[in-house]
């Protein structure tokens, strides 16, 4: 009997190694392993109850993340998630500095530490005004040695001090017409100002391994420049914030889907992404599409946290 119980326990362990030991762990990457694609870290807007992280992107390529857009809360729990490393990212960019697109910056850079970068990180991000830091501004009082928040970090930061790691953060003065801003190592960036009420915004271009993904960030859609930016796109992620109807306000700050199927169709983008969806858009998504379809025929889908779009 001893001997048939020693039996079963050899199968039951072989079977486990069988079965379990070359299984890739829960982290590991499964989005981008080859050519371009995105992956959405955070498909929400600023609400919790959403039950999704708020605004973020990555742009991966051949199993490589190397364009973070945008930080909000939540974000990093999906950054690790994803299987990403921050030490493989080439550059950070923001559209704009509202706590659901920026609220985690600290947290990736904080676990950035424990990883072995050993190169400088940019990141572009949109001038100040009256109400709003510039992205130099933003990085400084997380990171700057006086004042910083977190100033044990400032050697992050701060010239001179230890390190080769150092933040490099750039005020981009957003024009309305598409400029570039960033080009190195296979991966090209424009950027446009974009209306979002009073705030600066940006709204992004990435270009790289032939493929171009264009992100609206938060804006009501005003202006010629978004859909030049936009213009032949393979991807255009936009943002889902307010349903068909609003006035006010939230029309101030942000497009409904007339005006993302307009622009998506003008652009004649390839395919669109809705993303940034709030208590107010969920649940309304075939009222959404079928506004959208008036302007706009390509394939439409609605992201969800951890989405992975390739681009092949
Ligand atoms: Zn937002």
């Amino acid at each position: 009997m001893q001997r048939l119980f020693a039996v079963i326990r050899n199968v039951l362990l072989f079977s486990f190694v069988l079965c379990c030991a070359f299984l890739p762990s829960a982290a590991a990457q499964s989005c981008g392993a080859k050519g371009i694609a995105l992956q959405v870290l955070g498909s929400g807007g600023p609400e919790l109850q959403d039950k999704r992280a708020s605004s973020s992107y990555l742009v991966w390529e051949d199993g490589q993340a190397r364009v973070l857009i945008d930080a909000g809360g939540g974000s990093a729990l999906r950054f690790g998630e994803s299987g990403a490393q921050m030490s493989e990212l080439d550059v950070i960019l923001f559209s704009h500095f509202h706590v659901d697109h920026s609220g985690d910056f600290a947290a990736l850079i904080k676990s950035s530490w424990f990883e072995d970068r050993k190169r400088p990180l940019p990141v572009y991000g949109p001038e100040g005004n009256d109400f709003m830091p510039s992205t130099v501004e933003f990085v400084y009082d997380f990171f700057g040695d006086k004042h910083g928040a977190f100033r044990y970090l400032s050697e992050l930061l701060v010239p001179g001090e230890e390190g080769d790691y150092k933040l490099q953060p750039h005020n981009v003065e957003g024009s309305a017409k598409p400029a570039e801003v960033f080009r190195r190592s296979g991966i090209a960036a424009q950027a446009v100002r974009v209306v979002h009420g009073g705030v600066p915004a940006l709204a992004w271009r990435v270009e790289m391994g032939g493929k171009v993904i264009v992100f609206s960030g938060d804006t009501n859609g005003e202006g010629a420049g978004l859909p030049q930016l936009a213009a032949n796109a393979d991807l255009f992620v936009a943002h889902n914030a307010v349903p068909e109807g609003v006035t006010g306000v939230e029309r101030n700050l942000h497009m409904p889907p007339s005006v993302i199927g307009q622009i998506a169709g003008e652009a004649h983008v390839k395919q669109l992404v809705l993303s940034h969806r709030m208590l107010r858009t969920l649940g309304k998504e075939s009222q959404t599409q079928s506004e959208i379809e008036k302007k706009f025929s390509g394939p439409l889908k609605f992201a969800n946290d951890l989405d992975c779009f390739p681009l092949n």
